[in-house]
């Protein structure tokens, strides 16, 4: 689809996610994009439908002029396109996106693109309960070795770059789920740039889930990382009533070879929800800055309470080195916090329990605030030395904050502390 040119100065991402990657005219001059519900296209000749294969196949390139390819929608579909073109302007330093039909789905189809038999995956525990279970359940019956390495642990991890044998792919979520600890991303994508590597071989790429504080306040790609992949379903869409998932990367290349698995999986998303997350866009840097503030400000006055033995938040880190990762790698601290309780399992579900505002609801990222037991939950499919490594405790809970009154919030946190 249609990018505006500007030779003027470079315009800031609140305001290209407005004015750029949406060209009216495409949809008859409606303000807001139409939305496109087939599943196939018309040819204008037998020719146009050869050369529309072949473009897809990669055995001809696009024309000069040409502004898209479209044939069938498991491949692309205008939706997806304009989904694509917008998103490029929230996350810096990205050329191109894909859309995909959840976060596990760009997880999924990203790894299979770039991993063979016998290569290795480094990955930062803990990570995501889907993506831990597909690389060590499901990768390793395809002969691909997961290394998992603790987050935060910089040193581990830099051995394990230089020790891995085949490797192809670093992994990293940063801040953790649900402990926060960071990983320094800029420091993971040195010290790959800085293996040595054989004439014929590709070099590792660096992939950064960014769930958690992007696109607003992490900017992986600017890094060095080669490729983000987001869960949609959370601050992108915002309002826990649609999933979906991102890819993005600084070369279009990737993108290229990712979209080529896509079509074969049948992992895009659907033009109704490529629609919707498209118009949740502008709102994105709002609603995270909100629930950034007020994440803040309830985490440090619930540091303080005498039921609470600490609260996971970036700016209560007290490691010297996780400080200086949070303020190196992060604007803000983001909306994600969890306390730990000082009465263990009994008073987590309590605390739970008693809650009027907050929800008891896995997820995240939406504008109603969520509690969650981690440890019974999320990642109860932990092994207890992973529990105990992980610093996933019994007492605590992982609270996502919405957007309602932070005082209303607090309030509630107070109440539930007291009745637990
Ligand atoms: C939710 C989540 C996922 C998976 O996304 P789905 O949209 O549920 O498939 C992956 N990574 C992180 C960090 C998540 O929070």
């Amino acid at each position: 689809m249609a990018h505006s040119s500007r030779k003027e100065k470079p315009l800031r991402p609140a305001t290209k996610i407005l004015t750029e990657g949406f060209d009216p005219h495409l949809s008859l001059g409606s303000a807001r994009p139409a939305v496109f519900r087939s599943s196939t296209y018309v040819f204008d000749s037998p020719e146009a439908a050869e050369h529309a294969f072949d473009v897809t196949s990669g055995r001809a390139k696009l024309r000069e002029g040409e502004g898209s390819n479209l044939i069938y929608s498991r491949f692309n579909h205008p939706n997806a396109e304009m989904l694509e073109d917008q998103i490029v302007n929230l996350e810096k330093g990205s050329t191109a996106a894909l859309a995909f039909n959840c976060g596990m789905a760009a997880i999924v189809t990203s790894l299979f693109t770039f991993l063979r038999p016998g290569q290795s995956i480094i990955y930062t525990i803990p990570i995501y309960g889907g993506t831990q279970h597909f690389i060590q359940d499901c990768l390793s019956q395809w002969g691909i070795v997961g290394i998992p390495v603790l987050s935060g642990d910089s040193d581990r991890i830099n051995r394990a770059i230089r020790s891995a044998k085949k490797l192809a792919v670093v992994l990293l979520e940063t801040p953790a789920n649900p402990t926060l600890i960071m990983t320094d991303i800029k420091e993971v994508c040195d010290s790959v740039s800085q293996l040595k590597i054989p004439k014929g071989v590709t070099r590792p790429l660096v992939m950064v889930d960014n769930t958690m504080l992007g696109p607003s306040f992490q900017h992986p790609l600017v890094l060095g990382a080669d490729l983000v992949l987001y869960s949609g379903t959370k601050y992108l869409s915002g309002f826990s009533d649609l999933l979906a998932g991102i890819a993005l990367a600084r070369h279009r290349d990737l993108i290229r070879r990712i979209r080529s698995t896509r079509g074969l999986f049948g992992t895009i998303l659907q033009p109704d929800e490529c629609w919707m997350l498209a118009g949740r866009l502008p709102t994105v840097r709002l609603r995270m800055d909100k629930s950034s503030i007020d994440a803040q400000r309830i985490a440090e006055r619930l540091a303080e309470h005498t039921k609470i033995q600490r609260v996971l938040y970036p700016t209560l880190f007290t490691d010297p080195e996780q400080k200086r990762i949070y303020q190196a790698q992060c604007d803000y601290p983001g909306g994600m916090l969890s306390l730990e309780l000082k009465g263990g399992k009994r008073e987590a579900f309590n605390f739970l329990r008693h809650l009027k505002i907050a929800r008891n609801a896995v997820s995240l990222g939406g504008v109603e605030t969520l509690a969650c037991h981690p440890k019974t939950t999320t990642h109860s499919g932990f092994t207890e030395a992973e529990f105990v490594e992980a610093g996933v405790t019994d007492g605590l809970v992982r609270i996502s904050v919405g957007i309602e009154h932070w005082r209303d919030l607090l309030d509630d946190f107070e109440q539930a502390l007291a009745a637990a």
